[in-house]
């Protein structure tokens, strides 16, 4: 018997007390068999929606998407999903059946579910129902389509960036048939949302596996972003030539890189203008703008892609440990956060190279302890952690407008430089000597 929590508890007891079947299925069951806490239970039930609600009648209830079976109850507080048995319908557009007709079996809803893993249902008072070796899958910790993958993918096309994003982040092998499915398949991907897109692309960047997936199914990856596409082959120069090029390079980058959003993106889109050539600041502009055009058009969110670009901006800057004032500059001008990963996507970039550059490592790990030693001593890098302000500068004589913003930003390297203490009457006497007030 699964350890449940009391509102999936409630809830399937109630429907079994009205004479209707109901199962857990999909992450639930799959993360319980990994022995692994479930986060998100869904439930799958032989009532209809209507009888759903007439169960619940008690209660408050959401039809969240009635049109496709579901019902949403809320049990002490917590929202607890229903979806009614379906059967497996056509799919003449590659991404809505249809039509959703309902079943009273089990069996139809296991049979329209994408991959063997997600298709295990449970029930408290007739154990697991698994028709396509899903547990044996789990165990083996395989990925594999629920019936032929060609007509799975055919029916809905999201679900062979679905199996590439759950092998990532399980770290599963998806099995032969499967794998070659969506390489013949990959075309399909181009007809799904942005928005569905980019939500599997994320998952699939942040798993354990990303490195494996985005190398082994490159091809899908380039219908995508065809911005990655020209570093296939493009021979990067890395002393000895690292013997790989600048596409593995991204790959390799991303996986050195913490398994976070921002920073798996800016590593994934870090390089997007290197082949076309030149270097230097027109390259950095140029390839912020890749990079912003790839995001904005997958629709990532415009504060995602500030962040994620603003790192790239500056990835090719100079920063090392050695010079501590120049680090704390750095600081200051981008801001801590951004600072701070601009050093790790830089160390991840170093590691994805020729491991004759890993010397640079030490200079940028400096670099991050500085940095990190500033923030902890809450050191002055904005204008607004100066003991004076605006005013002050005024009141040493210094006429309203740029200027005072100037001065202010004067002080501050003073106090980044250590040529002045963060302290009133030190920063007056050090700005009035500047201007040449007494
Ligand atoms: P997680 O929530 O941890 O990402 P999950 O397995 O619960 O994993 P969901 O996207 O929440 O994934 O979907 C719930 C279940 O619905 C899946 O386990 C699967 O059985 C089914 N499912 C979801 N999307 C599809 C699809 N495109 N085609 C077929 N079945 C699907
Ligand atoms: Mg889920």
């Amino acid at each position: 018997m699964l350890d449940l929590p009391n509102e999936i508890n409630y809830t399937l007891d109630k429907l079994y007390g009205c004479g209707y079947d109901a199962y857990l299925v999909g992450g639930a069951v799959r993360d319980t068999l990994m022995q692994k806490p479930a986060h998100d239970y869904d439930i799958t039930t032989s009532a209809t929606p209507a009888e759903v609600e007439r169960v619940f009648a008690g209660h408050r209830v959401v039809k969240t998407g009635m049109k496709h079976g579901t019902v949403t109850v809320i049990v002490d507080g917590v929202p607890v999903e229903i979806t009614s048995f379906r059967l497996e319908s056509t799919y003449s557009d590659g991404r809505h059946p249809d039509a959703v007709t309902f079943s009273r079996d089990v069996k139809d809803d296991l049979c329209r579910r994408d991959l063997t893993i997600n298709a295990v249902a449970y029930s408290k008072q007739k154990g697991y129902v698994d028709l396509f070796g899903g547990v044996s899958d789990i165990e083996n910790r395989i990925i594999r389509c629920v019936g032929d993958p060609d007509d799975r993918f055919a029916e809905d096309h999201l679900r062979l960036l679905r199996a590439m994003r759950f092998s990532s982040v399980l770290g599963f092998t998806i099995e032969e048939n499967t794998k070659e499915a969506i390489h013949r398949n990959r075309k399909y991907i181009l007809t799904v949302s942005h928005e569905r897109v980019f939500a599997e692309l994320c998952k699939l960047l942040c798993g354990g596996n990303a490195k494996e997936i985005l190398h082994e199914y490159s091809d899908v990856i380039f219908l995508l972003i065809p911005e990655l596409a020209v570093q296939k082959g493009c021979e990067r120069e890395y002393g000895d030539g690292g013997g790989y090029d600048l596409y593995e390079h991204t790959v390799n980058c991303i996986s050195y890189t913490e398994p976070l959003l921002h920073l798996r993106l800016a590593a994934l889109l870090h390089d997007t203008v290197k082949p076309s050539g030149a270097d230097g600041a027109d390259t950095l502009r140029i390839r912020d703008t890749v990079a912003a055009n790839v995001l904005s058009r997958l629709r990532c969110s415009s504060a995602l892609t500030d962040t994620v670009c603003r790192i790239i901006q500056h990835c090719d800057d100079e920063i090392n440990g050695e010079d501590k004032v120049a680090v704390k500059r750095f600081a200051s001008k981008v801001g801590i956060k951004t600072a701070k990963d601009v050093i790790k996507l830089k160390r991840a970039d170093i590691l994805a190279q020729d491991p004759r550059f890993y010397g640079r490592l030490a200079g940028l790990n400096a670099a991050y302890d500085i940095i990190c030693e500033a923030e902890e001593n809450g050191a002055a890098l904005n204008v607004s952690d100066l003991a004076i302000n605006g005013r002050d500068i005024i009141s040493l004589g210094v006429k309203k407008g740029p200027v005072v913003g100037e001065l202010l930003r004067y002080a501050l390297d003073g106090v980044i430089s250590d040529a002045v203490q963060n302290e009133r009457d030190m920063l007056l006497k050090y700005v009035a000597a500047h201007i040449g007030v007494k």
